[in-house]
């Protein structure tokens, strides 16, 4: 069933979900599998938001992938890692409830359809705290056929162009290397044949790939689960208002084409918009300075619903530190005129034979660290000397073997990266230097120091590549140091890294049924908000890989029970 006509729109329902991405979709799956019936609205066009164009990738510690062997008794190791990395930003009830509750919203999910393979190898990334997960924890979700969505398929929002090959057609992260090797490996030559087979075919009748992985396949399987349970997700439409009767919020005035509908919600409505990565407002009032201009998440994630939710009474969650979640990216003008915003998320940075420098030649930060370190890094720095923006140094070696920002391993000529002002390249190191203005022996001095590092293995400045989070993605083959490599021969290369928040981390204050609280601590009857519109309950900081889309499922699957009346209790034992 399509579900996205005017004629669709209930006037009253149990519950009504404001947002269409993983964690307003898991609310109003587990809605719907509680028995209520359900609205989810949502103002773009299209469905998914920030999840969708994610990698999908769901941290769920002690999840029942790890109950046997080498994983097992998970639970008090990622209390203790938690204790470790929230300290006193975040509350320490919150964070148990998260540990409580999301395996259980993993197996709750599963015979909907919403299914996972545990990622064994992916370690958390601050391996310098107690507890750190050093695999099993992060979760991805298994291949979906976007073609089962029917017409609603061309309804799901893609994820970044630059993030698909030939501009549609989606693969994972081991499927991307494996290809790398496709003239030296059958299996690897099968595997491209395979999927440039079926996206030819796909292209005669869809916009893009209907082979789905990633936050792609995520949000396919959850909006096909809904659709399964007819419960319809009207898209375009405008929230205008949250309406009262007495303490309790009952209803939404919202525009659909032009025309106001009231829709009462009987038992809640769930705020899901995706926090305010994409507000220049709100970014200017909460991010630090110099304030990001650009962010990879979804337009639609414009802080809307925060603010519905503080004219509903809510309140906002202490101050996070920083209060984004952190992408260093590169920024490329396409052909279209648009920005393309490039997250340097694990493929170049920590490869051996390239560094980060700030705008007086000097390295900063350890290069591998997670990307939201990484640009915290790059703020802390840049309180000293300037690194904002800052450049990622390679030389054209580099840059075949593993590619640069949007730059493929293996492109044969990088003219159109040159002209387009992406890509600064310089045949020695003074000319690159000149190119990107900074001072010529700085920088020389800092890549000849860098290059001992790297014919030790030791990085005695900034200690890259001395964990399991760092070596896992640097390059295998390399030693001593997987992680460090020289920059020894010319030509040079150079693309510049702003911050750009991939989320927000402050957000309106919850219990832990996700109930959004008042001024006076209280929980505001039948208002729920989960997600990146809710406060992050990891205080800011980001565990691992799948630490948003955790959140925002589980708290999505709490808010969900409680307003059918089946609030979520932990069982002993
Ligand atoms: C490239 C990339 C990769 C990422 N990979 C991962 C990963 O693997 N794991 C992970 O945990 N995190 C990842 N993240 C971050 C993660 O995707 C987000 O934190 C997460 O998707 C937020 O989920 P959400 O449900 O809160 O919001 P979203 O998925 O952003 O959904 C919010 C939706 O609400 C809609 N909306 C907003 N306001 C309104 C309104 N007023 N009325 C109606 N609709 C509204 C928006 O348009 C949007 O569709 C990644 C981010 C990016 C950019």
């Amino acid at each position: 069933m399509s579900t996205s006509s005017v004629s669709d729109i209930p006037h009253e329902v149990d519950l009504l979900v404001v947002g269409s991405g993983a964690g307003g979709l898991t609310a109003a799956l587990t809605g719907s599998l509680s028995g209520l019936s359900v609205l989810v609205v949502e103002h773009l066009a299209e469905i998914g938001g920030t999840s969708a164009r994610s990698s999908g990738t769901v941290w769920v510690p002690d999840n029942h992938f790890m109950q046997d062997g080498a994983f097992a008794g998970d639970r008090q190791r990622a209390e203790t890692y938690l204790e470790a990395l929230v300290g006193d930003r975040g509350s320490r009830e919150m964070w148990q409830r998260f540990l409580d509750a999301a395996p259980e919203m993993i197996k709750a999910l599963a015979p909907a359809g919403v299914a996972f393979a545990p990622g064994l190898t992916a370690v958390d990334y601050r391996q310098d705290l107690p507890g750190a997960g050093m695999g099993g924890r992060p979760l991805y979700p298994q291949e979906f056929d976007g073609r089962r969505l029917g017409s609603d398929f061309e309804r799901l929002a893609a994820p970044l162009r630059e993030l698909m090959l030939f501009g549609g057609l989606m693969v994972t992260r081991p499927e991307a290397e494996k290809l790398l090797k496709a003239d030296q490996s059958l299996s690897a030559f099968w595997l491209g044949a395979r999927l440039i087979v079926r996206f030819l075919v796909d292209r005669f009748h869809h916009s893009r790939g209907t082979r789905l992985v990633l936050g792609n396949a995520l949000v396919a399987r959850l909006l096909f689960a809904l659709q399964t349970r007819q419960v319809p997700v009207l898209t375009r439409v405008q929230v205008d208002r949250l309406t009262s009767e007495g303490e309790r919020l009952t209803s939404a005035e919202v525009q659909i084409e032009g025309r106001s509908h009231a829709i009462s919600a009987r038992k809640g409505v769930i705020l899901a918009g995706g926090g305010f990565p994409a507000s220049p407002e709100l970014r200017e009032v909460h991010l630090p300075k110099p304030v990001a201009a650009h962010t990879p998440a979804s337009e639609g994630c414009d802080g809307s619903t925060i603010k519905l939710a503080q004219a509903a009474g809510a309140m906002l969650g202490p101050d996070t530190l920083d209060n984004g979640q952190w992408f260093p990216s590169s920024l490329l003008m396409r052909d279209d005129c648009s920005i393309a915003v490039f997250p340097h998320i694990v493929l170049d940075r920590a490869k051996p034979g390239c560094i980060a420098v700030d705008q007086t030649g000097n390295r900063f930060v350890n290069e591998a660290v997670s990307y939201h370190e990484f640009v915290r890094g790059m703020y802390r720095a840049h309180a000293k000397a300037p690194a904002i923006p800052a450049w990622l140094i390679a030389t054209r070696g580099f840059v075949a073997r593993y590619g640069l920002g949007v730059i493929r391993p293996r492109t044969p000529l990088l003219g159109k990266y040159i002209r387009s002002g992406y890509l600064k390249t310089g045949k020695s190191v003074a000319a690159l230097a000149a190119e990107i203005k900074v001072p010529e022996e700085a920088l020389e001095a800092t890549i000849a120091r860098f290059n001992r590092f790297a014919a030790t293995g030791k990085d005695t400045d900034f200690r890259r590549g001395e964990n399991a989070y760092e070596r896992g993605n640097g390059d295998p083959q390399h030693g001593p140091n997987p992680s460090l490599g020289p920059l020894d021969k010319g030509p040079w290369c150079a693309v510049a890294l702003h911050p750009t928040p991939l989320g927000t981390s402050r957000g309106i204050a919850i219990d832990p049924d996700a109930r959004a609280l008042g001024a006076d601590g209280q929980p505001i009857p039948g208002l729920y908000v989960v997600g990146n519109d809710a406060q992050s309950v990891f205080g800011g900081e980001y565990p691992g890989a799948g630490g948003q889309l955790g959140q925002a499922m589980t708290f999505g699957w709490l808010a969900a029970r409680h307003a059918a009346g089946h609030a979520f209790k932990r069982q002993e034992g």
